[in-house]
């Protein structure tokens, strides 16, 4: 009973805590966001506008670029920049952290999102593509974090990176995506530590999501699994909200923490309900 109380008082804690986000904090931040043409990123783009920040948006697609922009102007962003860049090329992520620093003159807010594209199925040996996704959804982090860390110490900034629950717990038809995501939480995971160790002022917020209905999800799951998805702007407001208020790890939705939590305790049970989650 006591130790039921205890974790219902720490989620309570945990709510209320996450409930202290002024969206004042934001207005006027200077934020880089990446893959922001479309999916959740997009969203991030449009919640940062509304509450009056100014955004660099970075993707390969210019077109889809200019039109984020120019919905971020109309919703009230201080500034609506776009940097075009393939982040699967190894120059583009510190070419576009330098050029969207030169355009904002600074930087308080870096949103790590982009993601390359992935076939939803059984591995089918290509080795080449697990090389090209490493590349694109983890190296890439990496690169952009190496050249935007010191500025922001300058600002005192944070870095937000967009993680999944696949970085977690292992699932079928997604081996090349998972290992990405387990190698962003690892490395993200370690900076964390280094971070509190030097005393630095730049926080790091690592964002693990369930299920999000974006556009490329949904095509992606159909006929595999129905299993429910939740609200891309849900998922980008709450990406915000960690940043700010400076959380090292948040879960969207909640849930899933307690899936975290319980991950190890029965794997032969875990696997059995995993396996049938999906259509085969
Ligand atoms: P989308 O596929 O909808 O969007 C991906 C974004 O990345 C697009 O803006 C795309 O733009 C950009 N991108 C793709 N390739 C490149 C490239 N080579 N260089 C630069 N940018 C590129 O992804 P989601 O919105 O669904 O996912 C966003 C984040 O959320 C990811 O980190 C993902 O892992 C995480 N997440 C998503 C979940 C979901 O169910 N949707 C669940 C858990 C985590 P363009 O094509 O113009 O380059």
């Amino acid at each position: 009973m006591k130790t039921v109380f205890l974790i219902f008082a720490v989620c309570l804690m945990a709510v209320l805590w996450r409930d202290t986000f002024d969206p004042e904090s934001v207005r006027n931040a200077r934020v880089l966001v990446t893959g922001a043409s479309t999916g959740i990123g997009e969203q991030v783009a449009y919640h940062y506008a509304k509450m009056g920040a100014q955004v660099v948006i970075t993707a390969r697609r210019e077109y889809a670029l200019q039109k984020v922009a120019a919905n971020c102007t109309s919703l009230g962003a201080q500034k609506a920049l776009y940097v075009t860049g393939d982040m699967s090329q190894s120059s583009d992520p510190e070419r576009v952290v330098r050029m969207a620093v030169e355009q904002l003159g600074g930087l308080d807010i870096l949103v790590l999102n982009h993601i390359g594209s992935t076939p939803f199925a059984m591995w089918n040996g290509d080795g080449d593509h697990v090389r090209e996704l490493m590349q694109l959804n983890f190296l890439s982090y990496v690169n952009m974090a190496s050249a935007a860390l010191p500025v922001l110490e300058q600002s005192a900034g944070s870095m937000i990176v967009v993680s999944s629950l696949l970085g977690k717990i292992t699932t079928p038809f997604v081996g090349p995506y998972a290992a990405t995501k387990f190698a962003v939480n690892g490395f993200f995971g370690s900076m964390q530590h280094e971070l509190a160790m030097q005393r630095s002022n730049v926080s790091l917020t690592i964002t693990t999501l369930g299920l999000i209905d974006t556009d490329s999800a949904m095509d992606k799951i159909r006929g595999y699994t129905n299993m429910t998805a939740y609200p891309a702007s849900d998922a980008a407001l709450h990406i915000i909200k960690a940043g700010a208020t400076h959380q090292k790890e948040s879960f969207y939705p909640g849930y899933i923490y307690f899936a975290c939590l319980c991950r190890d305790w029965f794997p032969f049970f875990r696997d059995i309900i995993i396996q049938n989650s999906y259509t085969y």
